[in-house]
């Protein structure tokens, strides 16, 4: 039976002091396929009237937590999560960052047709492996989240349903994949995000093991258990959150969800789960407008379109620091979409590279002051500059020794 990683690395500790350095950041390029865009401001038009806010809290009833399913589906849940590989021990060499070649979404050309930079996973990697931050062989390759997998939150109805290439072509917003056959919809487009799903979920085990884990890939926040929307065909951070339940008897999680848009798929699954804490700050100007959604949120924080960086950082302090005296994790989820940025026709707001350093760097901070276990989704932002923005922020996270980009082995032999 392989031992277990790193024993009793259970924190942030073995981490280097806090140093003062700052991260350079690439000037931000234009974005040219706006057709995505023009959707969502169509539905933006449709749904008007939303109310900028500033923090507030929304109480759970959590009366009925547990009448609303069965002891036989917990049951079943429970023993699917126990028998899953997708939680298993990687090996000394490696650090707590995860990525396979498999994100990578690229086929007959379609991923052209769409808004997105479908390769940014890959290419954050190759720029950290650039800059020397990262050395390949240490990369975590994590499995694909099989259908017994996917079973623990979804349902067998909704699985099914991604097997008809129309509903898919909606999900990811190309509509050209509807004529295409569903096996070659299924290899191409939903295996990546499958490889990406068991990312997510076998990060929360490392970063219990070293503290932090960053996965390269995940964040689908708009899917939750019965429905995919905006890019995300799979709820992993609901299924990261049960497996930790499990596997890491774990009973408080936190969601930070920084990206642009509101998280309302993991909201909808833990709408009335008290073990689940949500701090969201999102525009409510966006896509997707799922008002039932937001009152699951704990701490909703509004960021108008064309919000600056200055006021950004300085609602997120206002934010983490509410967060910080209303729940006590064993967990933080941070879902640390880079739409945020200036330039992103998709998020509207105007943080600099510089500030999405300055928030990740925030969010790592919050966690390790507090000794919690932190996990980082990249989720949505998708220009071209993105994935750079996102390697010098990791690249910052490291100089700031929040992140250590060196294996454990490595340090324990010398
Ligand atoms: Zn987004």
């Amino acid at each position: 039976m392989p031992q277990p990683r790193h024993g009793t690395y259970t924190t942030w500790q073995f981490l280097a002091p806090i140093q003062n350095n700052s991260a350079a950041s690439p000037p931000i390029k234009s974005f040219a396929n706006l057709h995505l865009l023009h959707l969502l401001q169509s539905i933006n038009n449709a749904f008007s009237g939303t109310t900028m806010g500033t923090p507030s809290s929304t109480n759970r009833d959590s009366s009925n937590a547990t009448t609303s399913e069965s002891g036989g589906v917990e049951s079943e849940r429970r023993n699917r999560i126990l028998s899953s590989k997708l939680y298993f021990d990687v090996h000394a060499s490696k650090v707590p960052l995860i990525y396979s070649s498999s994100y990578d979404i690229a086929f007959l050309g379609i991923e052209k047709m769409h808004p997105f930079d479908s390769s940014k996973w890959g290419r954050i990697c190759r720029f950290l492996i650039a800059e020397g931050l990262l050395d390949k062989k240490h990369i975590v390759e994590p499995l694909e989240a099989k259908k017994e997998d996917l079973l623990v939150v979804h349902s067998e109805s909704y699985l099914d349903s991604l097997k008809s290439s129309s509903i898919v072509s909606t999900i990811v917003e190309v509509p050209p994949v509807a004529v295409l056959p569903n096996c070659l919809v299924d290899k191409h487009v939903l295996y990546p995000f499958r490889k990406q799903v068991g990312g997510t979920i076998l990060a929360a085990k490392l970063a219990k093991e070293q503290g932090w884990a960053i996965n390269v890939g995940g964040g689908f926040h708009h899917c939750s258990a019965e429905k995919g929307g905006g890019f995300c065909a799979y709820a992993d951070i609901t299924l990261c959150i049960y497996f930790a339940f499990v596997r890491l008897n774990i009973s408080r999680v936190m969601i930070i969800d920084l990206d642009a848009h509101q998280g309302n798929g993991h909201e909808k699954d833990f709408s009335d789960d008290r073990r689940v804490y949500i701090l969201d700050m999102y525009n409510p100007d966006i896509y997707p407008f799922d008002y039932e959604a937001r009152r699951y949120i704990n701490q909703k924080v509004e960021v108008a379109s064309g919000t600056t960086t200055s006021e950004y950082l300085s609602r997120l302090d206002g934010a983490l620091k509410v967060a910080a005296g209303a729940f006590d994790p064993e967990l933080i989820i941070y879902n640390a979409g880079t739409d945020v940025l200036d330039g992103d026709p998709l998020g509207r707001l105007k943080i600099s590279p510089n500030g999405i350093a300055a928030r990740d760097e925030k969010v790592f901070m919050f966690a390790r002051e507090r000794d919690i276990p932190l996990v980082m989704l990249t989720s949505g932002g998708y220009m071209k500059s993105s994935a750079k923005v996102i390697a010098d922020s990791i690249t910052n996270l490291a100089k700031k020794s929040l992140i250590s980009m060196e294996s454990v082995q490595d340090i324990t032999i010398t």
